[in-house]
């Protein structure tokens, strides 16, 4: 609505003349019928696979992605960055003692190692199970309950919330507990940390992702059980002592060299102006990382290839980055920022794909109030897709926090999250689950975006 006034009030003034509209239509119905994506996703998913930081595999597709970019005819620079290189050891557990067990039984427990995760000794722990459902639970526990125990952190994922469209805010409710848990329980002695998976799905699977450490603090084993297991150790430690013994032998191996692939579609009358198009290459090793973020590569990429095939040079160079290990710390957006710091004020937007491959019904935006109406021709273009609402956001992307904190005017495609964290971090998170019209709506929003931000006759309000 503020954004429609404002429209009305600056006389309706296009920052883009009929014939880039026209552009933009071409770019946009090109990217509904083309298979790029979805064809580079594949190969991504199916014969690279996971990508975890410092693994064979993000080098390799690095490697790829970087040639496939030169055999458009982008120019490409693979940029240094320092990366963690953890990798997933033995990962299992079970209840050996609990109230109503059958002699001579175990029970199975699902579960899977938290990213950067210490190791238990190789023949694993056997401690007593603690459940709390929340941090006020655990400072109500009396002083040394934890000491020597495994300490399991039930918080439930928001599926109501989710459901409604919120995803991303159910997620962030239960992350902090998989982000901090470990320390709050190495803090109090704790033999290991688990938490709740943080993710809706009701198929018994569990959700890796990062956790932390901090300094002076004891680390801890962590992991992360599976909705249904954290509901039974809940149930039975309600009832009597529950025993577990717990087996973890990831490893953190010294940092490896990787690197951010950027690829450059010059721009014809400000070359040293950039709008970036991106997502992050690195994914989690349970799946193959599809939605997770071959996805937003995969449209990035194909807004280079789309100018490229329907011949569009814009004024502003496009560039596309692969950024490097998102999921352990974003180090290689962190890497771009110190090798660029002087070149902000050349950045006009940039743009970030990483909530999945579902339906965007429109662009997030972080960034002056002005964006919307300055935004309105474009999503007019977007519309017929269904992807016209534009929303302003404070954030849009890990990977360009950093320019967005610096004042670049930054986006996102609002991504429908009502199932992105059923498959989140989960070895579910397969090529299958990406709907290929949903994913090319995807790659139309960005390489629509994208163009708008790099020809329009005045760079972006900021
Ligand atoms: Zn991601």
């Amino acid at each position: 609505m503020l954004d429609r006034l404002q429209a009305m009030m600056a006389g309706g003034k296009s920052a883009w003349t009929p014939e880039q509209l026209a552009a933009m239509e071409r770019l946009r119905d090109a990217a509904m019928k083309d298979n790029y994506a979805l064809d580079e996703l594949r190969h991504l998913s199916y014969n690279i696979g996971p990508r975890l930081s410092g693994s064979p595999q993000a080098a390799k597709a690095v490697e790829y992605v970087a040639g496939e970019m030169r055999a458009l005819g982008a120019a490409v620079t693979l940029e240094k960055a320092k990366v963690p290189h953890w990798v997933r050891g033995e990962e299992k557990a079970e209840l050996v003692s609990w109230p109503g067990q059958a002699a001579g039984t175990t029970q199975k427990v699902v579960l899977t190692a938290l990213g950067g995760s210490v190791a238990t000794p190789p023949e694993g722990i056997t401690a007593e199970v603690v459940v709390v459902d929340d941090w006020n639970q655990l400072h109500a526990l009396a002083p040394g309950a934890v000491a020597g125990k495994i300490l399991v952190f039930n918080h439930k994922f928001d599926k109501e919330l989710a459901a409604v469209g919120n995803g991303l805010g159910a997620y962030g409710n239960g992350v902090v507990y998989r982000g901090a848990g470990p320390i709050a329980g190495g803090a109090l002695g704790a033999a290991a940390v688990l938490v709740r998976s943080v993710g809706g799905a009701d198929y018994r699977i569990p959700h890796t992702g990062l956790t932390a450490y901090a300094p002076g603090v004891a680390k801890v084993p962590a992991g992360a059980v599976t909705a249904e297991d954290a509901e039974m150790l809940k149930a039975l430690t309600s009832e009597g002592p529950v025993t577990m013994h717990l087996t973890l032998t990831p490893e953190t191996l010294a940092d490896a060299d990787s690197f951010n692939v950027i690829a450059d579609w010059k721009g014809t009358e400000h070359p040293e102006d950039v709008v970036i198009v991106s997502g992050h290459l690195d994914s989690w090793d349970l799946g193959t990382g599809s939605i997770d973020d071959g996805a937003g590569v995969v449209v990035s990429m194909q807004a280079i290839h789309l100018l490229k095939e329907l011949g569009i040079h814009p004024r502003r160079t496009v560039r596309f980055i692969a950024w490097m290990s998102e999921e352990e710390g974003s180090q290689g957006a962190a890497a771009y920022m110190a090798e660029h710091k002087d070149e902000t004020a050349q950045v006009t937007g940039a743009i970030e794909t990483d909530l999945g491959a579902d339906h965007p019904s429109g662009i997030y935006y972080a960034g002056k109030a002005a964006l919307g109406g300055w935004l309105r021709p474009v999503s007019a273009v977007l519309e017929a897709i269904g992807a016209e609402t534009l929303e302003s956001s404070p954030e849009t992307g890990e990977d360009i926090g950093g320019l967005t904190e610096r004042g670049v005017p930054s986006f996102a495609p609002v991504q429908d999250s009502r199932y992105y964290f059923n498959y989140h971090h989960t070895a579910a998170d397969t090529f299958d689950k990406v709907d290929p019209k949903h994913l090319n709506e995807n790659a139309a929003v960005v390489t629509v975006l994208a163009y708008a931000l790099a020809d329009s006759a005045e760079p972006a309000p900021r």
